[in-house]
């Protein structure tokens, strides 16, 4: 069994049991009130993500073709071993006690219905630990916290971080009903992985980076961006503006500077030589992220792009 039809698997797995579990939930209420109908809704959405993976499982022509434009890549070793807490080199895993309690205790009692964190967690571990031992040691740590609903979105950076200073991996759990985000979890975990392998590449091969750089930044190839998300790092300029304005945004809710000092940031801000790189280079790391959500298969999409093998090239020659 290849490794896309294993993920797949374990996503139809772990997506059961969370229907198990809103079931048992929704009927300790009676039908007539808002908690019963809240959870209602969430297996009907439980249900519909199955539908979808169950289709990706049973490949659409899209994604073969996709596949077979595919750089063949050697399969790499994953012989790290397992600790505790059931993920691999362990030594590496940052977890809440009450988090990694709650996934033993689950894994003890396996009769007991999982939490909506512990079937998250299964997911984390479940990506974590299909990885290779290489792609583990791209990172300093892995680091898993539950988070508020209100913290948390999805294609936004709160589903999960990469630290290019520390080199450590965040993954964030939640509790709250009716969003099932453990399919997007194997997703979350390839597309950090990837922005912590553009960093090491960089670090030894600052030249194949920028190679990458003008490749995917050329007219030729940006006009046809790979999603929508990538797309919005397009535009180096704008870039800056919308890192600014967060910025901007920072410092006025602080209460810590007057308006000349901010006026002084801005004025500093434009004028910096790393903001400048990283403007430049933000699309192309992104569009790295967006390349190895595909070739991991933790991504599926309804088109192939018109530039897909150039995408494919200029990653193997990356990866070289
Ligand atoms: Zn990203």
């Amino acid at each position: 069994m290849d490794i896309r039809q294993q993920m797949i698997n374990t996503k139809l797995e772990i997506n059961e049991d969370y229907e198990e579990y809103l079931r048992v939930s929704r009927d300790n209420y009676s039908k007539d009130t808002g908690h019963y109908r809240a959870l209602d809704k969430a297996i009907k959405e439980t249900q519909e993500l199955r539908k979808k993976i169950t289709e990706s499982k049973n490949n659409t022509d899209v994604m073969e073709k996709i596949y077979k434009e595919m750089p063949v890549l050697p399969i790499e070793k994953n012989t790290q071993g397992y600790g505790k807490v059931g993920f691999r080199n362990e030594s590496q895993l940052k977890i809440s006690s009450s988090l990694s309690k709650e996934l033993k205790n689950y894994d003890k009692y396996i009769s007991t219905t999982p939490t909506q964190k512990v079937l998250q967690l299964k997911a984390v571990r479940d990506a974590w630990n299909g990885l290779s031992d290489d792609d583990r040691n791209q990172i300093s740590s892995l680091n898993i916290s539950s988070v508020k609903k209100s913290n948390y979105s999805v294609g936004g950076v709160n589903a999960g971080s990469y630290n290019s200073g520390t080199g450590e991996l965040e993954i964030y759990i939640h509790s709250s009903v009716g969003m099932n985000r453990t399919d997007h979890i194997y997703n979350t975990i390839q597309h950090e992985l990837a922005h912590a392998k553009f960093d090491n590449i960089k670090k030894e091969s600052p030249d194949k980076i920028s190679k990458f750089t003008n490749t995917i930044s050329s007219d030729e190839i940006r006009n046809y961006p790979l999603n929508d998300y990538v797309a919005s790092f397009s535009n180096p300029e704008k870039n800056i503006d919308n890192a600014w304005k967060a910025k901007e945004k920072r410092m006025k809710k602080s209460m810590a500077f007057t308006k000349d000092e901010i006026k002084k940031a801005k004025k500093d801000f434009y004028a910096n030589e790393n903001v400048q790189n990283w403007s430049k280079e933000i699309y192309a790391n992104e569009t790295h992220s967006a390349i190895t959500e595909l070739i991991a298969g933790t991504k599926t999409v309804k088109d192939v792009n018109p530039r897909l093998k150039q995408y494919f090239k200029a990653y193997e020659e990356l990866h070289q």
